[in-house]
């Protein structure tokens, strides 16, 4: 067997096990199982890429690339251990941007290597016109995830304000960029020259800055899966430049499960893809809201909480981003346990974009040992809430907004909630009076069912564990 044809095979063995991956990594059952195929199958393809490439290249080059490979690897691997699950999203946008920056470089490679070469292109014809249209398409596609997914990560590690950037006519703005990028590749594959691919990398860079920029507030999470989505197409582009069939598979995958999780995330807060990608959503919110008086709020103690419960038929837990700050999920999987013992029926509610990440929630819980048989979606558990004697709302505030529902007028009108205030009685664990992630105010800590409880949501559930 070649060479090639070794690693051939080892890209189809790849590329099962990424769909693999793929598939288990879509149940909380098979999650773990799911992250190994992962890990195989990237290790896999590596090795055959490594293997691949000591035929073409010199030692120096080949020592280059392992000492880049284990420099990364152990970047990669402390990064992993010491990041705290509430700082998962920047991370994964901090990572978007490598794959962009690597697909404007693959693009610039391709172009020095092929159409600037020294003594002419050695392309002709319709494989000239492709290769210099796989370039202006992969730098282009490459420099919107970079810029966009910087900006993605300095909102979302709260380094600049998550609020949009509005600036006069900003649809205009992108669409004019992305017209004028078709002009540029038209050009470009007409006569491949160094200007116009400069002119395509630096319109691309600020488009993607603009294009997250102007968008804030409670569509961030759309925007990190919508990143997501981008660096697979990338990731693909480049594959087409290198040649590389196993890169053109996983771009693929990640580009359309990435486009996938958007659409889902879109559907599961009411808004359509594109009014996502125009903006604008979340500023409005912090001074609409600051006017309006919703009354007087009600706190209760945590003694009086485990009174409640000890009383209660059924309890519904519907934990929020403040869980994840508070690294409460151990305490609160202890009460689960605690109550479930004394015959309380407790479940979980979980919002599809509670937390900072798609699956944040699920993740704590199940790292914490909680049943996944008493972890309910949201629309498997609203119904059921009217019902209910007692909601814990715990570090959780947009998710839980009945503004959503009931005001027209507010920022984050039509997004489905959790119908928390259906239930006997309601207890918010936060420790302020603040404004959730959107900077909306929630009227939900108003109302005659609802009780405060303030402080760090991990020492008031412990306070009540010592209480029952
Ligand atoms: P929110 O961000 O709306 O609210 C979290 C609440 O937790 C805050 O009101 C805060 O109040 C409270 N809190 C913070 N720290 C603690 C603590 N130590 N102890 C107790 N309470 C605490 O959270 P939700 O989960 O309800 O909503 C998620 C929001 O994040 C949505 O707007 C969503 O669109 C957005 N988002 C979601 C992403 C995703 O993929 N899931 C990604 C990015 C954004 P206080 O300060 O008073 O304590």
């Amino acid at each position: 067997m070649t060479a090639t044809s070794a690693a051939a095979a080892a890209y189809v063995v790849a590329a099962l096990l990424f769909i693999l991956s793929l598939a288990g990594l879509s149940r909380h059952e098979t999650a773990r199982a799911g992250n190994s195929y992962g890990i195989a199958g990237m290790a896999i393809a590596l090795a055959a890429t490594v293997g691949l490439a000591t035929r073409d290249i010199s030692t120096v080059g080949l020592t280059l690339l392992v000492v880049a490979v284990v420099v990364g690897a152990v970047i990669g691997l402390w990064r992993a251990r010491v990041v705290e699950m509430t700082g998962m999203p920047e991370l994964i946008a901090l990572l978007h941007s490598f794959v962009g920056l690597a697909a404007v470089l693959v693009g610039w490679n391709g172009y020095l290597s092929v159409e600037g070469a020294e003594g002419g292109s050695p392309l002709s014809g319709a494989e000239a016109g492709i290769h210099s249209g796989e370039v202006v398409v992969g730098v282009f596609i490459g420099a919107v995830t970079f810029t966009g997914s910087i900006v993605a990560f300095l909102k979302l590690s709260a380094r600049i304000r998550s609020n949009p950037l509005v600036l006069p006519g900003r649809n205009w703005l992108n669409l004019g960029a992305l017209a004028l990028f078709a002009v540029l590749t038209v050009v470009f594959v007409a006569d491949p020259g160094l200007t116009v691919l400069a002119v395509v990398t630096v319109l691309a860079l600020a488009l993607g800055w603009h294009l997250v920029a102007s968008i804030g507030g409670g569509d961030m999470p759309v925007v990190v899966s919508m990143l997501n989505s981008y660096s697979g197409w990338a990731a693909a582009a480049s594959g087409f430049l290198l040649g590389n069939d196993l890169l053109i598979i996983t771009g693929a995958l990640v580009g359309s499960s990435g486009a996938y999780l958007s659409y889902i995330m879109c559907k599961a807060m009411n808004r359509s893809f594109l009014s996502v990608i125009a903006g604008g959503f979340g500023n409005e919110g912090a001074a609409a809201s600051s006017d309006v008086d919703y009354g007087e709020h009600t706190e209760i103690t945590a003694e009086e909480v485990a009174e409640l419960l000890r009383d209660a038929k059924s309890v519904v837990i519907t934990p929020g981003y403040g869980m994840a700050v508070a690294q409460a999920q151990g305490a609160v999987a202890e009460l689960t346990r605690k109550l479930r013992e004394h015959d309380v029926d407790v479940r979980f509610g979980i919002h599809p974009v509670a937390g900072r990440l798609p699956g944040h929630m699920n993740v704590l819980l199940a790292e914490a040992k909680v049943p996944y048989d008493v972890v309910l979606e949201m629309d498997e558990i609203n119904d059921d809430l009217a019902g209910t004697s007692v909601v814990l709302v715990i570090g959780a505030n947009d998710t839980v907004n009945p503004a959503a529902t009931e005001d027209p007028a507010s920022p984050i009108a039509g997004m489905p909630v959790l119908r928390v205030w259906e239930a006997e009685h309601v207890v918010v664990f936060k420790r302020s009076m603040n404004t959730g992630y959107a900077g909306v105010q929630n009227p939900l800590f108003f109302r005659e069912n609802s009780r405060m409880l303030f402080g760090d949501a991990r020492e008031r559930v412990e306070d009540i564990l010592k209480a029952l």
